[in-house]
């Protein structure tokens, strides 16, 4: 990421610790921008004497609040995530809430890095990638913004345009996160144009929805084409490895925004009613190295639903909890995405 390209807002944030009078505070950034931590720590502490305390550990999303930290200090500062779908999912703030008398949206403050890098060039780059005469507009919470101006650049390369809004997201049109593509499914075209980085978007959206999407880098400028049928194929292959288990681990990710135990729970008395073993286990990050040691035959995975890429390559088939149906008998192949 290139970290001089987004907005940090940090007057923002000097004003709301000094307006809530906080003396500790967290900051969580992702990975990509852990090098800027230590220049805005000392920003803060310059302007407005707090403590400052940065989070170490994983920032995949919104769902990936560190809530340990966040125990310690009065205002955690979340930055690259909306704050739209996961806010309200989350399980420690009831405790805090006993505690401080804070309500849980007044604890974490989402800072959505919104970039300030021009997308024009590449949307004309993506153009011609663009088959048919109309494409569907979305973008990450960074671009959000920029899919008026995205709309022009298409007017001029003769293609029509259409952004909708997910009805799960109380968020601008055009959003979509990680594992909502609710955006993505309502317009009406074929073809999605995805203005953002990295291909976990793009895989999910052509994965989940079907359509051919153009995957559009504003920073690097690069621009990837993901074909559905290729990537509904690999799952394919995964499900047919899974047919014969007779043994399932249930994945329940601790982290509170993709902490599903009443998924998990249902899953495993599904698979216990159709005659096969189940047991639930409980981790925050899903990773191989973790898996290895159970004497299960297969997983069923109902934490962060992206992760459904990555999974292929494990030598043990990890399934969604759709595809697991499908293992069973429950869901016919062409349910799978409905
Ligand atoms: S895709 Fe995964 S990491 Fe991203 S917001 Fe969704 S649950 Fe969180």
């Amino acid at each position: 990421m290139e970290q001089r390209s987004y907005e940090f807002e940090l007057d923002r944030i000097a004003a709301l610790i000094r307006e809530r009078g906080a003396t500790r505070v967290g900051l969580q950034l992702p990975d990509g921008l852990t090098s800027v931590a230590v220049s805005i720590a000392d920003e803060i502490v310059q302007e407005t004497g707090a403590e400052v305390i940065i989070s170490g550990n994983s920032c995949y999303g919104a769902c990936d609040i560190d809530e340990k930290l966040e125990c310690m200090v009065e205002l955690l500062f979340h930055f690259g995530h909306s704050s739209a779908l996961f806010a309200q999912r989350r399980i420690l703030p009831a405790i805090r809430d006993a505690t401080t008398g804070l309500r849980p949206d007044e604890n974490v403050i989402f800072i959505e890095l919104r970039s300030t890098i021009d997308v024009k060039p590449v949307v004309e780059k993506a153009a011609a990638e663009i088959i048919g005469e109309c494409v569907g507009l979305v973008a990450t919470i960074q671009h959000v913004h920029e899919l008026e101006s995205a709309i022009e650049v298409l007017k001029q390369a003769g293609k029509a345009a259409s952004i909708s809004k997910s009805l799960r997201l109380d968020a601008a049109p055009g959003l979509v996160l990680g594992c909502e593509f609710g955006a993505a499914r309502a317009v009406r075209c074929d073809e999605v144009l995805f203005i953002g980085s990295g291909g976990f978007h793009p895989a999910g959206i052509a994965l989940y929805t079907g359509k051919r999407v153009i995957a559009a880098d504003p920073f690097t400028r690069q621009v990837r084409v993901f074909e559905p049928d290729e990537l509904r194929k690999k799952r394919y292959m995964v499900i047919a490895r899974a047919l014969d288990a007779q043994s399932f681990g249930v994945l329940v990710g601790t982290k509170s925004g993709q902490y599903k135990l009443a998924d998990a729970l249902a899953v495993q008395r599904t698979a216990l009613a159709k005659g096969r073993n189940a047991y639930v286990i409980a981790l925050d990050e899903i990773c191989e190295e973790k898996l290895l040691g159970y004497a299960v035959d297969a997983f069923v995975n109902t934490a962060c639903p992206r992760l459904v890429e990555d999974l292929v390559a494990f030598k043990k088939p990890v399934l969604t909890i759709a595809e697991f149906e499908v293992v069973l008998g429950e869901r016919s192949w062409d349910e799978l995405w409905p």
